[in-house]
């Protein structure tokens, strides 16, 4: 990518003072399991609180990924791991539960945190303790990760690939009342479409590409992209390679903006990285500290301020501020 140097001022300076928010990091693995810490620069992983400084993110999602049994207690574990880090790093990052509060972290050269669990499994078929999960400070679920769950089922259950249960369709219905966002990243297609269906709010895919450039399963069809941008939802585009293409490269980050932007508009899209959560990351954003280069990518590709601004963290901020407030 070759930016004049206006370009690269103008890249950096847009940068410097937009809401860069991403919607999907699985971080708080290594955090919950004691390998390393938020505020120490680590030589593993893509994220800690260094190098989303250097990256300019000023708005991180962090994933309560419910990798093992028992899931309340894992998801206990993940919320208390992130609340310690939080409270030791209480100069640099805070937890946030609305926008209000985002903008009063952020305003004051912080870090917003949001809480989001990854899998339905956390309720334990119980959506009655959503409520509890929302006082701890947790404001978007994903029903699945890529198994069938009590739920619905996920993308790799192609032989069945059902939509979602009754205990999804209350599931859905207890969020919307709440004000927690819904999460259709990793959800077959059925129950993407129940989601759509029954829910009264936008949705978001937080950590999803666009299938029509690229056919894994994991990505949303065209369809499915614009139907969840009628509905006023967004989507965050994955920066693991194998979803991107045959090269997952910054450059084919880029395509894959261009791609859902010219088939459904610029309101729909962010960024939701999935560092931490994928084995290799692209030539050109090895870490979250390289966020910049999203931005420069942007700008040389003819995008306006105001629409960079959009997909580097405004609609986002949209979807948040009508869901939860
Ligand atoms: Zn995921």
């Amino acid at each position: 990518m070759n930016l004049t140097a206006t370009q690269e001022e103008r890249a950096i300076r847009l940068h410097e003072r937009a809401l860069v928010w991403d919607s999907h990091c699985d971080t708080l693995m290594d955090i919950a399991a004691g390998k390393r810490t938020l505020g120490e620069r680590s030589s593993s992983g893509h994220l800690d609180l260094p190098r989303l400084e250097v990256g300019g993110v000023n708005m991180q999602i962090f994933a309560i990924y419910i990798d093992s049994v028992p899931y309340l207690r894992r998801t206990l574990e993940f919320i208390s791991a992130f609340y310690r880090e939080a409270a030791n790093n209480s100069d640099r990052i805070a937890l946030a539960t609305s926008i209000a509060e985002i903008e009063d972290i952020v305003s004051r050269g912080k870090i917003a945190a949001l809480l989001s669990i990854e899998g339905g499994e956390a309720l334990e078929g119980a959506p009655a303790i959503l409520p509890c999960l929302y006082r701890l400070g947790v404001r978007a679920l994903g029903l699945t990760w890529n198994h069938r769950n009590q739920l619905a089922d996920g993308v790799e259950e192609a032989r069945t690939g059902g939509g979602l249960t009754t205990l999804g369709v209350e599931t859905v219905a207890q969020m919307n009342r709440l004000g927690m966002v819904i999460d259709v990243s990793h959800l077959a297609p059925a129950g993407f479409w129940d989601v759509l269906k029954h829910s009264t709010q936008p949705v978001i895919a937080s950590h999803s590409n666009a299938w029509g450039l690229y056919d894994h399963p994991r990505n949303l069809d065209n369809d499915q992209i614009k139907a969840l941008a009628n509905r006023g939802g967004v989507m965050g585009i994955n920066f693991a390679p194998h979803f991107l293409g045959p090269v997952g490269d910054l450059e084919a980050v880029l395509n894959h903006i261009d791609y859902i932007v010219n088939l459904a508009g610029i309101d729909c899209i962010g960024l939701g990285s999935d560092y931490d959560g994928i084995a290799a990351t692209p030539a050109g954003l090895e870490d979250v500290s390289q966020m910049p280069n999203i931005t420069r990518g942007l700008v040389a590709r003819g995008y306006s301020d105001n629409e960079i601004e959009k997909i580097l963290g405004k609609n986002f901020a949209r979807v948040f501020a009508q869901v939860m407030g």
